[in-house]
């Protein structure tokens, strides 16, 4: 069912800011930058080896990555694991007992179909992540 990790979420004030580290301290290569309306934030992607970094900052003090930050402020945001079928994956993992945050897939950055779990059960939140083909 789960393939790989995706990538991993870090929230951020700044992505000016935080890519400069990525970038002129890590050496990493920033792959695009864009908004995604729905979770209302804009989001960096930085390729490393076969998973990414993706940073995320808040385009909407109401939003939840804002709300993040202000409670527990910058740092690791979410897992995400890539799954081959994400609506089945919801509906196996609601049987097992995992809370879901959302029963139905959204839309996430470039385009994937993504879903988050309910970090209660998890400890940490994790995202779903199906890859556009
Ligand atoms: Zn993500």
């Amino acid at each position: 069912m789960i393939t790989r990790i995706n990538h991993i979420g870090i929230a951020v004030n700044s992505i000016e800011e935080a890519v400069k580290l990525y970038t002129e301290v890590l050496g990493l290569k920033l792959q695009d930058i864009e908004v995604v309306e729905e979770q209302k934030v804009r989001t960096a992607i930085i390729p490393v080896g076969e998973s990414k970094i993706e940073l995320i900052e808040s385009t909407d003090p109401e939003g939840m990555t804002a709300r993040y930050i202000e409670k527990r402020g910058e740092g690791m945001h979410h897992l995400a694991l890539e799954v081959s079928n994400i609506q089945e994956a919801l509906e196996t993992l609601e049987k097992k007992g995992i809370q879901l945050i959302d029963k139905v897939p959204r839309t996430g950055a470039e385009d994937t179909r993504i879903a988050f779990l309910h970090p209660k059960g998890t400890k940490v939140l994790i995202e779903l992540v199906e890859p556009v083909e």
